[in-house]
């Protein structure tokens, strides 16, 4: 029976929110369920993201099988760690967001963040489906603690005052979303889970609300993925979420496979700084399961692995490799022409995000993730853009960016426009000199919206 031989990939989510709401606690929390479930299946800590098997899970879910029963049918949840907004950006697949499904965490105390709100429009645009995770219930008037058990339950233990602080809280909340046309309700008191999000209650520091958050995550997978949670016979899709040099390793890629097989001597495409890079696999690795601490060696190596997976790839020519692209298989020539032509018509569309124009701003970043965000922001100015590039600024890309603008006389020229956005890469020495002596301002950051802030200044002073 075919039916049966089907393989289900785990479904793939994310945790984001503004920085100090508790996200990096609460996966530590979810960890921890490992301790409190026992023996049960290992949960892995992986490259950039944590395994949960679901027997694990299962134990968790449990607890709230009276009012909110779930099953889970997938081989476990990979939870990716987003540190931070940017990271996000690189969680892109081929047109669409890598996650499938996301916990936005919002601090109770202080309702909607500035990141909150990026991380809302973000997900919004990438039509990723999601959970609130109002955290640190703990710190309400009165809390009454019971450690990890189902927050819906933990409610029920609160006094009268208790609830009319969270109530306040809460209702604030309620209406912030509204205000930025997102509805939401308690997940147990949901009127209707089609256009209303699910909000359960957390604490990142007790585990209240831990099983309660799984239990939704994987009512919702379900219900959104059915046929997406098949494994299919030839597909594939990995992305690239970071380039790192590691000792005796040279430079590395870390990547998250989301769909397929993926073996130790494949051939493989990806996005280089300067144009496609092809490439053989030389280690394909993961790092050990945390309880096994005898083993020396940091990585395991493996002949293959199946979706839904962090990994870790060590192969020559990967220098100039582009965090957020796509990595195509390219075993045949065929599949290698192929990849090429996809790895370059994933590019060419995130430079499509703006039309280029001969007098703009240049822009350069270091991830392809970041260089959609930059565009996404400038089109919505209205900022015209020269020049778009990954990598770092050379001589060449600023006479390549701004050369109608410095052709114009110094005197005259439109001077908002003699700039380059420099998001998280390397100026060239020659770059910085040449820029300076042709009076180009070279903007850079390592967070997107400090560089937006920045050139709204600039722009500013060249009117004064
Ligand atoms: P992140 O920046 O979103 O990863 O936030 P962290 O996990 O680093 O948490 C920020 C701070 O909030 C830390 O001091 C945590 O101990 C604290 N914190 C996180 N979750 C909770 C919670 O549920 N209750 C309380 N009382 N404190 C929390
Ligand atoms: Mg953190």
């Amino acid at each position: 029976n075919k039916k049966q031989r089907e393989i289900l990939r785990s479904p793939i989510v994310c945790i984001l929110g503004h920085v100090d709401t508790g996200k990096t606690t609460l996966l530590d929390k979810l960890r921890g369920t490992n301790v409190q479930g026992g023996e049960a299946g290992g949960i892995t800590q992986q490259i950039g993201a944590t395994y949960f098997p679901s027997q694990n899970i299962a134990v968790e879910i449990e607890k709230c099988n009276q009012h909110y029963p779930a099953e889970l049918k997938a081989p476990g949840l990979l939870v990716i760690d987003t540190p931070g907004h940017e990271s996000f950006s690189n969680l892109r697949t081929r047109g669409s967001s890598l996650c499938d499904f996301a916990i936005l965490v919002i601090d109770l105390m202080h309702g909607l963040e500035q990141q909150t709100l990026e991380s809302l429009n973000l997900l919004k645009m990438r039509k990723t489906p999601f959970v609130i995770a109002l955290n640190k219930i703990d710190r309400t008037y009165d809390w009454k603690t019971e450690e990890f058990a189902s927050s819906y339950i933990s409610f029920k233990n609160q006094s009268k005052e208790n609830k009319n602080d969270f109530n306040h809280r809460y209702n604030q909340i309620i209406t912030q979303l509204a205000e930025n046309s997102f509805n939401a309700a308690l997940y147990w008191d949901n009127p209707d889970p089609k256009t209303y999000f699910p909000i359960v209650p957390t604490s990142g520091v007790t585990g209240e609300g831990i099983p309660d958050l799984l239990s939704v995550v994987i009512k919702y997978t379900s219900m959104y993925m059915k046929s997406r949670m098949v494994v299919k016979q030839d597909a594939f899709n990995c992305t690239v979420m970071e380039v790192k040099k590691i000792d005796g390793l040279g430079v590395t890629i870390d990547a998250i496979l989301v769909d397929g097989t993926i073996r130790q001597d494949d051939k493989i495409v990806l996005l280089g700084f300067n144009g496609p890079i092809k490439t053989k696999i030389r280690a394909l690795l993961t790092p050990y399961p945390m309880k096994e601490i005898r083993v020396k060696a940091e990585y395991e190596h493996h002949n293959f692995i199946h979706a839904s997976m962090g990994i870790k790839i060590s192969a020559p020519d990967l220098e100039e490799a582009v965090a957020g692209s796509q990595l195509y298989l390219a075993n045949t020539n065929d599949e290698e022409q192929t990849a090429i032509d996809l790895v370059m018509s994933d590019y060419n569309q995130v430079k499509k995000k703006v039309k280029l124009v001969n007098i703009g701003v240049g822009v350069a970043a270091s991830t392809l993730g970041s260089l959609e965000a930059l565009l996404d922001f400038l089109e919505k100015k209205k900022i015209p853009v020269s020049y778009v590039s990954v990598g770092p600024v050379s001589k060449d890309s600023i006479t390549k960016a701004l050369k109608s603008v410095l052709a114009d006389d110094p005197k005259k020229r439109k001077q908002e426009y003699a700039c380059m956005l420099v998001f998280d890469v390397k100026i060239l020495p020659d770059a910085q000199k040449y820029a300076e002596e042709n009076g180009v301002k070279i903007l850079t950051a390592n967070i997107i919206y400090h560089l937006q802030d920045q050139y709204v200044k600039y722009v500013q002073e060249c009117e004064e």
